[in-house]
This record gives C-alpha cells, sequence and structure tokens, in this order.
C-alpha cells in the first residue's frame, strides 16, 4: 500500500524549501522532489538573503536540506517529476516521476520556478558570471565598472539602464538590431550612455568573465561585464494540466496567499508569477502558501461534529 502524503512540494528552491520547512514543523507528511535545476544554480554566489549575504546556491540548498533533517514526516526525493493526474473519486492527486515511481497525496505544491531565454545565445555562456539580469543580486559586485546593457525594446532599454546607472556610470547600451527613440537616445547620451543599435554577432571573454562585444561592422566594444533582459517561462505544464486558471498575462490566477483556483493546488515562488524576484521573496511565498495548504487540511480534518 503506497504512502500517502498530505502534500507534495515539487521543486526544492527557496519557494519550495521554506513551504516544507513550515509544513513539516505543521507535522504533515510531506515529501519535496527536486532535479537541480534551480534558475541561480549558474552563478557562484547569491546576495541579498538576510543573514546568507553571498552564499553559494548549493550551500543554500545544502543548509535548507539539513533543517528539515529535523523532521521525520519530511521526505526529499532526488527525482523528476513528469506528470501529475488527479482521482476524482479519491480526490488525490498522483504523481509521477522519471524513475517509473508514483506517490499519492492530497495536496500539490508547484514551486518549480521559471527558466530564461536570451536573444542572443551566446549570452548564456556568461551568464551569471559576469552577466546578470537583477541589479539589486549582483549590481553591487560589478559597480564602477564598464557595463553593458542588453536590451531590445523601449522600456526595458529605459527601465534598466536607469536602474543600473545607479552601480556604474560607465554604460553603454546594445539593442542588436533594434531602433530606440530620439528622445531616449538624447536622454542618454545627455548622460554619456552611449547606445549600439547594431547587430551583435559575436561576444568575447575568458572563462565566462565577459571581456567585449562584437558587432556587425566589426568593431570590439570593451566591456568587462553587464546586465541583461531575458524572456522568461515556465519549464512545464503542470499548472495546464491540472485545470489552474491563468489572467491574461499568463501568469497563474491565486488568491494571494497561494491556492490556485483548482482545488488543492498550491503554488509559490517564481512559478506563480511567471516572472524574477529574489530567494528571499520566493522564500516568503513558500512560507505564506504553506500555511495555506496547512489551514486548508485543518479546517477540513478538524469536522465540527456539535
Ligand atoms: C544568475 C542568477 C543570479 C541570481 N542571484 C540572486 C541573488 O544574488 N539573490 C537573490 O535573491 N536572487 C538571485 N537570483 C534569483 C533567484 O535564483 C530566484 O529568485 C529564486 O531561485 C526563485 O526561487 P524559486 O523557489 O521560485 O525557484 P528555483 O530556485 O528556480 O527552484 C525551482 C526548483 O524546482 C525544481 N524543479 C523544477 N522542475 C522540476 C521537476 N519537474 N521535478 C522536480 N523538481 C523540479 C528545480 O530543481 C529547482 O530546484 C538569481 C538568479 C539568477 C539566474
Amino acid at each position: 500500500m503506497k504512502i500517502k502524503y498530505d502534500c507534495i512540494v515539487i521543486g526544492a528552491g527557496p519557494a519550495g524549501l521554506s513551504a516544507t520547512l513550515t509544513l513539516g514543523r505543521a507535522r504533515r507528511k510531506i515529501a519535496i522532489f527536486d532535479n537541480g535545476t534551480n534558475r541561480n544554480r549558474v552563478t557562484r554566489e547569491s546576495h541579498g538573503f538576510l543573514t546568507r549575504d553571498g552564499i553559494k546556491p548549493q550551500e543554500f540548498k545544502n543548509i535548507a536540506f539539513k533543517e528539515l533533517e529535523s523532521y521525520p514526516s519530511v521526505s526529499i526525493l532526488n527525482e523528476t517529476v513528469i506528470d501529475i493526474k488527479k482521482d476524482d473519486q479519491k480526490d488525490l492527486f498522483l504523481v509521477n516521476t522519471s524513475n517509473n515511481k508514483s506517490y499519492v497525496t492530497e495536496k500539490i505544491m508547484l514551486a518549480t520556478g521559471i527558466h530564461e531565454e536570451f536573444s542572443f545565445t551566446q549570452m548564456k555562456q556568461y551568464y551569471g558570471k559576469s552577466l546578470f539580469s537583477c541589479p539589486y543580486c549582483d549590481g553591487w559586485e560589478l559597480r564602477d565598472k564598464p557595463l553593458a546593457i542588453f536590451a531590445e525594446n523601449n522600456e526595458h532599454i529605459i527601465h534598466l539602464t536607469k536602474l543600473v546607472f545607479n552601480w556604474t556610470k560607465d554604460l553603454i547600451v546594445f539593442t542588436n538590431g533594434h531602433q530606440i527613440s530620439n528622445k531616449v537616445r538624447c536622454d542618454f547620451e545627455s548622460k554619456n550612455i552611449k547606445v549600439y543599435t547594431e547587430v551583435i554577432t559575436n561576444l568575447h571573454g575568458n572563462n565566462s568573465n565577459l571581456e567585449s562585444i562584437e558587432l556587425e561592422s566589426g568593431e570590439k566594444i570593451l566591456r568587462s561585464g553587464g546586465f541583461v533582459v531575458p524572456s522568461f517561462y515556465r519549464p512545464n505544464k503542470f499548472a495546464e494540466q491540472l485545470n489552474c486558471q491563468f489572467d491574461e498575462k499568463g501568469a497563474i490566477i491565486t488568491d494571494g496567499a497561494g491556492r490556485t483556483t483548482a482545488n488543492g493546488i498550491y503554488i509559490a515562488g517564481e512559478t506563480e508569477k511567471s516572472r524574477p524576484s529574489s530567494l528571499m521573496t520566493a522564500a516568503a511565498d513558500g512560507n505564506k502558501a504553506a500555511t495555506s495548504i496547512n489551514m486548508d487540511i485543518t479546517i477540513e480534518r478538524f469536522q465540527n461534529i456539535c
């Protein structure tokens, strides 16, 4: 006979780990699955998480796993979840993994994060080492350096350039073939920020440290790092398969406390918003969604008899 979990958490990033800690402490029977594809695995250090500023991403995870060992009702499983099916008659979910195993649970928490896609694929090589998307996470380490801004539409170009200008005044914007308005160009030039709208043909560097950007004309512009606006997507269709509802921007609709519109399905972290946030925000989301799960289980089981 299969173990029936109170909740299966899919994803051991800060969202899923924090939810699992809260649920383990609430004496719930939890399995947390992870396959090591956390978004920040490409970077050397994580910043801005109170008490853990500068920690290596894997060390952050290891500390969280170690803390979870104190709670005997929690199981940590290194397996990839491939699909989730609802058994409507029993009001349970069946979670199947790539190892051909299946697990039964009352509730599901999706905390599988998001992934990024770059318009210029070579950026992947530098991402997390000298090229980043979040100035709050890595701006301090790149302060006062000659940096590149890679962005392709006016809104992104203005937002990122203004923001990064706070960390360095030595900025050059690369739009990779996209035009910018005369007004934006004029604003930038007044602050000595050059804009290249030519198509990028190559990035040069050493050991993932960016050194120069080569343009279609053959000109190479020296830069020692930068910030980029990637596009983001959810790496699976679990929310669609489980009949969650989405808003007009494609984000999963929730009650603001982790409950989706599908009964028994909860969500936390970047997969909820379908956009990037931070370790701290994802952990807070996980904690909040876990209290919703625990409250719902409590209400369902603590039946009023009188
Ligand atoms: C280069 C880079 C640097 C960053 N630096 C910082 C920083 O300094 N400070 C900061 O606050 N934030 C930083 N971030 C952002 C931070 O990584 C995210 O905000 C945070 O990881 C989001 O947490 P999450 O739990 O939502 O998702 P994730 O951390 O991405 O975790 C999702 C988890 O789900 C698991 N998973 C996915 N699919 C499956 C599946 N099918 N089966 C089993 N497991 C699955 C993955 O293995 C992964 O561990 C950085 C991001 C990047 C890319």
